[in-house]
């Protein structure tokens, strides 16, 4: 069964520069669709990206992350939406350019979808209400 995750990859200063997402798609034959690459030279950086392979490939592509110190995290654990602080304004629907975020017609309240979030944190710079935050870095 085929896999397709959008995750975000945090490498530490220690292994910026080691050739890991090649390593991800030679090795282990996984697809990587690239979001948005924050890699600073001898810093902590991050890649937002698509993953996609076989089951099989996919897990073992974790595990081989996990083992070279690769942080692994899901989109839905680095864009957070505070409930109690969102009004339903859909300021931030406007701005979503993958339209991962909607308004459902009956309710009215606002919807997420991060299966298709690329991370790309403009709904988090429109809220009003500062509702929205992103945890792409610790
Ligand atoms: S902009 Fe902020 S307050 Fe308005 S709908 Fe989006 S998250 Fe909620
Ligand atoms: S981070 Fe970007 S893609 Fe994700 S919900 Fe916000 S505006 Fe949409």
């Amino acid at each position: 069964m085929e896999i397709k995750k959008r995750l975000v990859l945090r490498f530490s200063k220690q292994i910026w520069d080691k050739p890991i997402v090649y390593k991800l798609i030679k090795d282990y034959d996984l697809i990587l669709n690239i979001l948005i690459a924050n890699i600073l030279p001898r810093h902590e950086s991050y890649l937002v990206t698509e993953v996609t392979g076989e089951e099989e490939n996919y897990n073992a592509g974790l595990k081989y992350l996990e083992k070279v110190g690769v942080r692994v995290s899901s989109i839905e654990q680095s864009v957070v939406r505070n409930i109690e602080k969102c009004v339903h304004c859909g300021a931030c629907t406007a701005v979503c350019p993958t339209k991962s975020i909607t308004i459902d017609k009956n309710t009215k309240e606002i919807k997420f979808d991060f299966s298709k979030c690329s991370a790309c944190g403009w709904c988090v710079k429109v809220c009003p209400y500062n509702a929205l935050e992103m945890f792409l870095m610790d």
